[in-house]
């Protein structure tokens, strides 16, 4: 079959990500988004679009019953999940395709098996996977625990089965913590997943997080897209990611690439995933997850590869079978992608909301921006705090990383506290240019007082007034609340929209 249409069930950068491939295709897209989004340029990029409904998520881009409605009743051949929401959900998976409609992703048996990180184990075991060591069963017997616990020896790591989003995890230094982490991780993971379910497992001290990006077609055909390196984190969730990983060598790439593949077979899977290992410093590896979707950070593969990853999503989904072999595939140059997060790196990444006074984006060379804003416009409370991404592209690691320094500081963002300074500090640290790090890099080396300033908060406050100021004048009335006001009269608004 060939898509025609599709439904994009997100919102922001990765929403816009999906409809420029699409159009490129020429295949026409239906966006959604919630009352808190209506005025998102994702919303206007499509070809039709649809509110959900009330910014809340549980209100608006979860509702699978009604996302199946609206690509129904707007004629939508399939639906692609984005990241996030409903993208590793398989009843999601099963109900769009009991709709007659196409789910651009893997089998919702795949993603049942892979999304709970208890029977992703228990699936690659047989295939020669080395997994992190720890509990094959959900631990709810505190002698069992202990007496895995001495066996791993500490630290050891309390992990929810369901878990997500470096989520539901209890590192635990000592016996004595062992019972009262316990029973907290078994109550957080209750309220955060609906599933109480806990595991132990190793806990490394200094690992780096490195994974591979796999494409698989539905004939049975995989290949993997090498690695990127994504140890930069902070939360247990990643900041700057880059490809390839400085550390491995040609013979290590091809080792964690075909375990990688093993993974993938021990769950039939098809379209584009990525698994993701913890690697110690002897560069042994072991297996953590498989994501089953788009992976934020899925850019700099696409700068190394060549390959748009959304094209070969929606080819795979279609039918058709990989247009190229593993031997095809080379990695050229070098990418980096930093996370451009409204958080406040002085103060523990905390989110932070506001109105994006200014926001100029950098460009040139090698330079990308994936974002779903636009000066002028809020960043909502309700999602993930992304404003966007922005990749660079060179033919060394080196120039990559100048380029990217060069790239944040042409880049302007006031208004909003935000990871950039952040993102400039690791770029020029020496553990980060000589490639010496690993997921501890926030805690040993950031030192957020030595954060280069471009504007202080003081500063920062006086141009916020100042550009109301100069709205109130220009329009020669008080400001309104937002000055980033929907176009009424421009036809781009007359879409099919469904309330
Ligand atoms: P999630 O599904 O919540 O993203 P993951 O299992 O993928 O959880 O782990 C997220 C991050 O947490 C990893 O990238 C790593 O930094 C850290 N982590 C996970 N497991 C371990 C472990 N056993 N030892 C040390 N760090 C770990």
């Amino acid at each position: 079959m060939s898509i025609k249409k599709i439904l994009i069930a997100n919102r922001g950068e990765i929403s816009l990500r999906i409809m420029r491939t699409a159009k490129e295709m020429s295949i026409k897209t239906i966006a959604v988004y919630s009352e808190a989004d209506r005025l998102s340029p994702h919303v206007q990029y499509a070809d039709e679009a649809v509110c959900l409904g009330p910014a809340p998520s549980a209100q608006s881009y979860l509702l699978a019953d009604k996302l199946i409605e609206v690509a129904k009743n707007l004629k939508a051949d399939s639906i692609h999940p984005g990241y996030g929401f409903l993208s590793e959900n398989a009843s999601f998976a099963r109900k769009v395709r009991e709709a007659g409609l196409v789910f651009i992703g893997p089998s919702a048996e795949s993603m049942e098996t892979m999304g709970d990180k208890l029977a992703a184990r228990t699936a690659v075991a047989q295939y020669d996977v080395p997994v992190v060591p720890g509990t094959k069963e959900a631990i709810t017997d505190l002698a069992i625990a202990k007496a895995t616990a001495r066996k791993i020896g500490y630290p050891v790591l309390i992990k929810a089965s369901a878990g997500g989003g470096g989520k539901g995890m209890r590192i635990v230094e000592t016996e004595e913590d062992l019972e009262a982490q316990m029973s907290r991780a078994v109550s957080e993971a209750e309220s955060a997943f609906g599933d109480s379910r806990v595991f132990l497992e190793k806990y490394f001290t200094a690992p780096r997080h490195i994974e591979i990006q796999i494409l698989g077609d539905q004939h049975g055909n995989l290949v993997h897209l090498f690695e990127r390196e994504c140890s930069i984190q902070r939360r247990h969730q990643k900041v700057i990611e880059e490809a390839f990983s400085s550390v491995l060598t040609e013979e290590k790439r091809k080792a964690m690439g075909d375990t990688a593949l093993k993974v993938a077979k021990a769950c039939n899977y098809y379209s584009a995933g990525t698994v993701e290992f913890i690697v110690d410093e002897n560069l042994d590896f072991y297996f953590l997850e498989i994501n089953t979707r788009l992976q934020v950070e899925h850019p700099v593969t696409e700068m190394i590869t060549g390959k748009d990853l959304v094209r070969e999503q929606i080819l795979i989904a279609e039918g058709k079978p990989l247009g190229f072999v593993q031997e095809d595939l080379h990695i050229h140059g070098h990418s980096i992608e930093v996370r451009v997060y409204a958080e406040n790196p002085k103060n523990g990444f905390l989110p932070d909301t506001g109105r994006l006074l200014t926001y100029k984006r950098p460009q040139g060379p090698g330079v990308r921006v994936d974002d779903g804003f636009e000066e002028g416009m809020d960043i909502p409370i309700y999602y993930d705090p992304l404003i966007g991404k922005l990749i660079v592209y060179d033919q060394t690691r080196a120039a990559a990383i100048e380029r990217m320094i060069r790239a944040i500081e042409e880049f302007q963002i006031t208004g909003v506290e935000n990871t950039l300074g952040f993102c400039k500090f690791a770029m020029k640290h020496p553990a980060f240019r000589n490639g010496n790090f690993h997921t501890g890099f926030i805690d040993k080396h950031f030192e957020p007082e030595k954060l280069e300033d471009d504007f202080s908060q003081v500063e920062n406050d006086l141009l916020a007034a100042l550009s109301v100021m100069i709205h109130e004048r220009k329009n020669n009335q008080p400001s309104t609340p937002n000055p980033f006001k929907e176009p009424t009269n421009s036809t781009k608004w007359k879409k099919n929209r469904l309330k």
